[in-house]
């Protein structure tokens, strides 16, 4: 038996709990790799699932979490041994396929990637999804030639799990950055993550002129909506900003104005669906540039039964940073 997040949908009635399942009822998948889950996460994905606030959901019952990190027990997959510390990001789990905030997890191997051997399963799921995606932005910056040296760089949703862990990663790497948050009385938190300067979420979230005064080299957008489109009408000449989130609308009420006039550049991030190869890529270097002490200030752990209500608290933007789930498996 192990203990899950089990999320029910019986007749439009929705629930969510913490179950005990039966190993036999964990799912099949291609090349099987069952692992006993040490760490999962709440991700803005996985508290949208669990308070059910949107359809993430598309298989009923579901085992939620979207994220894991834990040790294989039986494979049949080649690269994988039993021992082997590995992580899972996304690939639909927790949406169509059973997730990780559960002792157990049965997935495709080919879902997985090894631990970096720097980094704990503590340390994976501190980082999540949501700093691997954070990572895959700041990748996505410097293959289309960013450098410290062009300006500075805005960070949105900055006190997020994406922001947070790219307000870090960039400052570590020389960049000067600026956080933008709803939450200005976090500016010391900020400051202590490697923010050089805080300005107020408010400034960005209304809607805004096509072109306004160019401020930004470049820019992590984790907000959308009327945001996104204020940070591209304040892009210097040429500035890129990367789209991977919606925390304010999945909506984009914007102008060409700033693509055609200053050519900048909008690169979209898919975590889900990403590529080994970028996984891989982005792992590897969240292992040498995230600050380990950073990422301990920005994390908080909780026991597989806080999940539901810590979930609850994301929605409601009551969550700074970062939590870990120990699963104790
Ligand atoms: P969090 O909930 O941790 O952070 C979101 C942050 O956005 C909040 O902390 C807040 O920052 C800001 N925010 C919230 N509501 C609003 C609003 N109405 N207007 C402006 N800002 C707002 O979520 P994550 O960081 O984990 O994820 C952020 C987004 O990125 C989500 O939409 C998520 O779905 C998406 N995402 C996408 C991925 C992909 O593969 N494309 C992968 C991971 C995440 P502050 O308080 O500082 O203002």
């Amino acid at each position: 038996m192990f203990k899950a997040i089990y999320l029910t949908r019986d007749d439009a009635r929705f629930e969510a709990r913490v179950a005990e399942l039966d190993d036999a009822q964990l799912p099949t998948a291609e090349r099987a790799v069952t692992i006993a889950v040490q760490h999962s996460t709440l991700n803005y994905k996985d508290g949208l699932a669990i308070t059910d606030r949107s359809p993430v959901v598309r298989r009923w019952p579901m085992v939620a979490g979207i994220d894991g990190a834990g040790i294989v027990q039986t494979t049949e997959h080649p690269d994988f041994a039993p021992g082997d510390r590995v992580i899972l990001n996304g690939y639909g789990v927790g949406e169509t396929h059973w997730g990780c905030l559960a002792e157990r997890a049965r997935l495709a191997g080919d879902w997985l990637i090894h631990c970096p051997a720097a980094l704990s399963s503590h340390d994976a799921m501190a980082i999540g999804t949501a700093g691997y995606t954070a990572m895959l932005s700041v990748i996505a910056l410097e293959d289309a030639g960013l450098t410290p040296d062009a300006g500075d760089v805005l960070v949105t949703g900055a006190s997020g799990g994406v922001g947070s862990i790219a307000v870090a990663v960039l400052s570590k790497l020389g960049f000067r950055v600026v956080a933008s948050t709803g939450r200005v009385d976090e500016e010391a938190y900020l400051e202590q993550l490697g923010a050089a300067e805080v300005i107020d979420r408010a400034s960005l979230s209304a809607p805004g002129k096509p072109l306004q005064k160019e401020r930004w080299a470049a820019a992590v957008d984790s907000v959308g909506s009327h945001t996104l489109v204020n940070v591209c009408a304040q892009l210097r000449y040429g500035g890129l900003v990367t789209a991977c989130g919606l925390a304010q609308g999945m909506d984009f009420p914007g102008s060409v104005a700033p693509f055609i006039l200053r050519g900048i550049t909008l690169l979209g991030i898919d975590s889900v669906m990403a590529s080994q190869a970028r996984r891989k890529a982005a792992w590897a270097r969240l292992a040498v540039d995230l600050d380990r002490i950073k990422l301990a200030a920005i994390t908080r752990t909780i026991p597989l039964e806080e999940t539901i209500s810590t979930a609850a608290d994301l929605m409601a933007g009551k969550v700074r940073g970062r939590v870990v789930v120990d699963v104790g498996a």
